[in-house]
């Protein structure tokens, strides 16, 4: 006998979990499955640094942050379970005198949709990162409420509790096809068989291009390794932000007990998450100039590397897919989908029970901006100029 479900979301990452969580908030939860064809989180979520920032540069994203932060900030009366939820504030930095002019109207954007970030002169800048090289700096941009949480913590919270009420999550159950028939959804197929359904959600990170294209949909969702590079332990300052150098496009990040950098993406696309040992030098090189301290630290023991899920204009993709009925898109984060799962998945669950999601405006979004020529354009809060460089 064929099983059948009222929604099918494919793929369990933080934004799966996500939308089965707030689903099943909605009272339907006897009624959806998800389907995951490894592990709960192990796919690019694995990999994630746990970013939390409200620095972003349109206006869609700063909503999608401004809704996250208040719902990691009641996270502990809202999921009641551990998620590591600290704000230990971005810094952002800016080299060129069109950054520092950029970095004002970010900032000017971000107060304006309620983001309590500021401009800094480079001088502060050193302040608030203590033996920061800033000399070459025109600027920077700083927000104290930025902050980090757990991805693998938020995503196995997510499940349990959509678990607890109802919603069925199956790991190492691939799905295999997608079966449209006038226009429409009607079933999902697995190794396991088929579930009849009109509702199916693509929430399958990197791999959401191939997934959707079991539909016949062309989603460009493209796929960059990013390696990360762990010091041995090193005494960092016991409070430190995030620094996102812009122009370079590296990071550095306190992390257990040492430093988290990492300095380049991939420029073609690869599933590859092999680390690349080459890009040690470029990100070390830089280390030692941005912060000069780094110069005794140790690295080249310890990396890992990621997939980012990445679209052209590095917005996630969210909405119904324009020629497929009950096919709706909840991917392509481009490296900013860990921190925005808690709007994503509240939008994409009532965009399906609903037909539209209340407070944020999440028609730019759609698919079909890529063909109308509306995409979107995140201007140096990405990092400067490519589509392919990191986010976090
Ligand atoms: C190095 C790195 C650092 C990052 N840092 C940050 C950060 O600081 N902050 C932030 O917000 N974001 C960050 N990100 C981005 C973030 O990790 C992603 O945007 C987010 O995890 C996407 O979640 P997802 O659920 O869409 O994808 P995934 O976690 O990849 O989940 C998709 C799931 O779909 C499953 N799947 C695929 N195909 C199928 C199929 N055919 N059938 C069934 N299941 C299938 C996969 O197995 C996978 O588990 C980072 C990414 C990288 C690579």
């Amino acid at each position: 006998m064929t099983e059948r479900a009222d929604i099918v979301i494919i793929g369990a990452g933080v934004i799966g979990t996500s939308i089965a969580y707030h689903l099943a908030r909605r009272g339907v939860a006897g009624s959806v499955i998800v389907l995951e064809r490894e592990r709960i989180a192990s796919g690019t979520t694995s990999a994630a640094g746990g970013g939390i920032r409200g620095q972003f540069s349109t206006e869609v994203n700063i909503r999608f942050s401004v809704e996250s932060v208040a719902f990691w900030r009641r996270w502990d009366e809202e999921i009641g379970l551990p998620v590591d939820y600290r704000e230990e504030g971005y810094l952002l930095l800016a080299t060129t005198p069109e950054e520092r002019e950029q970095f004002k109207r970010n900032v000017a954007l971000q107060n304006s949709l309620g983001v309590p970030s500021r401009f800094v002169e480079p001088d502060e800048a050193a302040l608030l990162a203590p033996g920061l090289f800033v000399d070459d700096l025109s600027g920077a941009a700083y927000n104290a409420t930025d902050g980090r949480a757990g991805p693998n913590e938020a995503t196995q919270a997510f499940a349990r509790r959509a678990r607890e009420r109802g919603v069925r999550i199956r790991e190492g159950v691939a799905v295999t096809g997608i079966e449209v028939s006038s226009g429409r959804v009607r079933a999902v197929r697995t190794a396991e068989g088929a579930i009849e359904t009109e509702h199916v959600i693509v929430a399958a990170g990197p791999w959401s291009r191939d997934v959707a294209a079991l539909a016949g949909v062309d989603v460009p969702v493209y796929p960059y390794r990013r390696t990360i590079f762990l010091s041995e332990p090193f005494p960092m300052p016991d409070r430190f932000p995030v620094i996102l150098d812009i122009h370079a496009g590296w990071t550095l990040i306190r992390e257990g007990g040492g430093a988290r950098i990492s300095g380049q993406t991939d420029s073609r696309p690869s599933f590859d998450r092999s680390v690349d040992w080459g890009h040690l030098a470029i990100s070390a090189e830089h280390a030692v100039h941005r912060y000069p301290p780094l110069r005794d630290a140790r690295f080249g023991k310890r990396g890992y590397a990621g997939t980012y899920d990445t679209t052209p204009d590095n917005h996630g993709i969210i909405g119904e897919a324009p020629d497929v009925a009950g096919l709706y898109l909840c991917c392509g984060f481009s490296g900013h989908g860990f921190q925005h799962s808690p709007a994503a998945g509240r939008v994409t669950a009532e965009l399906v029970l609903d037909g539209a999601a209340r407070g944020i405006d999440i028609v730019p979004l759609a698919l079909t901006r890529f063909r109308d020529g509306t995409s979107l354009w995140e201007p140096l809060t990405a990092y400067a100029g490519s589509h392919v460089r990191s986010n976090a």
